[in-house]
Parts: structure tokens; C-alpha cells; sequence
């Protein structure tokens, strides 16, 4: 019998990760995360789910090299991200992550272009190719026209859009998406859960975090819940509901 290959390494590696703020304890008198492991393929599309301060947002925040845990590993793209200095994470940021926020997080002194090609200018990108970068990309999230107006003149789905495209802007191996239809209208939420969607078919490798079921059912193929800093359970599901 033929050996089957063994399986490429994950594309995000988290084991016996705690992190624990203040060397203090959060709510309720537990860690912020408490021994928590997950492994992400390349490609896959996952929802982090659970309630307000069991500690979703802190998971993404080690992914990203924005924290450290106070124990365990964090390996991203073959990179020990929990062993980074504060410069080179911002690298690595620069260059494996794209991160999108509830609140978008756009500059509002600079236009919706400026702000998406940001970071392709700290990535050293030449000009002209980050500018036809962010055309492209603005074009293909059907935001173009807004490409020199202010983020404070878009509605709520506009700048959310605009904040995807500057988290792809570097081509990001890795997307973290923190409750990003947490502040938009239903039909906003539904168009930003359709472009997940899309860059989930595409291949983009994606980790949402909703309190949204019906986000998370449209565009991962799995969730994880947290509960008190732990993961309570993990869970494939056979393909995203069209
Ligand atoms: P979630 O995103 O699931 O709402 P968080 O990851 O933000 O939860 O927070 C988990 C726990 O850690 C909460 O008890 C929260 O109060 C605490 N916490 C998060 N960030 C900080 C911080 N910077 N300083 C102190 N405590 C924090
Ligand atoms: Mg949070």
C-alpha cells in the first residue's frame, strides 16, 4: 500500500495559548484565554463564536502579533508570531495579515484610495503599482467612484468595504475579520458577508469573528466557539449555504 502524503503543516498554528492581561484575570476571575488551541488550513473559512468577553478578539489580536500570549505557541505562515519583537511584527503584519474591524478604522484625513493604499506604501510597493492595486481593487468591491471622497461621507457597507480592501491590499495570506457586520444595517451586513464569501471561494484563507449564526453559516465551513477564555467546541460543516 502506498503511504498517503502527510498533510501540509497549517497555515495557523495556536497550541496551549494563554494570555492572561495585567497578570490579572478577566471577567469573572478567568484568563482572557485559558489553553486554547486551534489549527487553520490553508483556504479554510472559520467563525469564532461566543459571547461578549470570552475571548474572541484577543485570539485575533495574537494571530496578528498585535499581543502575546503569556503561554504557548503562535505560528502563522511558518512564523513563531509569538516571539516577534514589536518591529518585526509589524512586518508580519504587513505582510501575512489583513486585519478588518467593526468600526472600520479608516483615516478620515485621508481619501478612500489614500487610505487603501497605505499599506502597500509601508509594505514599500511602488506608486504606481499601489495605486493601480487599489483601483482594482476598490472597482472589484464596487466602491470605485468613491475612490477621492472622504470615509466620513460613505455609509457604514461603503467603509466596510473600503476596509477590505485595504486589509487585501498586500495580498494577505491570512484575513481576520473582528465582528465586521457588528455595525452595519441587514442589508449592508449581507453584502459584506457576500464578499467573505467570495474571497472564501477564491481561496482566501478567512477567521470571522460574529455573533452573527447567520454570517457565520453563509460564509465559513467552521466554527469555533469560545466560552470563559476556552474552546468549547470546533466544528466543520460540509459547505457555506449559498
Ligand atoms: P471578546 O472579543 O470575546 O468580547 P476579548 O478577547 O476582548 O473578548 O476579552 C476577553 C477578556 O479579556 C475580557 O474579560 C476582557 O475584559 C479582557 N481584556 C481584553 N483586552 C484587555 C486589555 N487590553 N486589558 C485588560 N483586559 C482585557
Ligand atoms: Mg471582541
Amino acid at each position: 500500500m502506498p503511504s498517503t502524503p502527510p498533510p501540509p503543516p497549517p497555515l495557523i498554528d495556536l497550541r496551549n495559548v494563554t494570555r492572561h492581561y495585567d497578570g490579572g484575570l478577566g471577567t469573572g476571575g478567568v484568563p482572557a484565554l485559558q489553553d486554547a488551541g486551534l489549527s487553520v488550513a490553508a483556504g479554510e473559512a472559520v467563525a469564532i463564536l461566543g459571547p461578549s468577553g470570552s475571548g474572541k478578539s484577543t485570539l485575533l489580536n495574537l494571530i496578528a502579533g498585535l499581543d502575546r500570549p503569556d503561554e504557548g505557541s503562535v505560528t502563522v505562515d511558518g512564523v513563531r508570531v509569538d516571539r516577534l519583537g514589536e518591529a518585526a511584527a509589524a512586518r508580519y503584519r504587513r505582510a501575512k495579515i489583513g486585519m478588518v474591524f467593526q468600526f472600520f478604522h479608516l483615516l478620515d484625513d485621508l481619501t478612500v484610495a489614500e487610505n487603501v493604499v497605505l499599506p502597500a506604501q509601508l509594505a514599500g510597493m511602488a506608486r504606481a503599482e499601489a495605486r493601480r492595486r487599489a483601483a482594482e481593487l476598490l472597482e472589484n468591491l464596487g466602491v470605485d467612484r468613491h475612490s477621492g471622497t472622504y470615509p466620513g461621507r460613505l455609509s457604514g457597507g461603503e467603509r466596510q468595504r473600503v476596509a477590505v480592501a485595504r486589509a487585501l491590499m498586500n495580498r494577505p495570506p491570512v484575513l481576520l475579520a473582528d465582528e465586521p457586520t457588528g455595525a452595519l444595517d441587514s442589508a449592508s451586513g449581507e453584502d459584506v458577508s457576500r464578499l467573505l464569501r467570495e474571497l472564501h471561494a477564491d481561496g482566501q484563507t478567512v477567521l470571522v469573528v460574529t455573533h452573527d449564526l447567520a454570517l457565520a453559516r453563509s460564509c465559513t465551513t467552521r466554527t469555533v466557539r469560545l466560552a470563559d477564555g476556552r474552546v468549547l467546541d470546533d466544528n466543520a460543516r460540509m459547505e457555506t449555504v449559498r
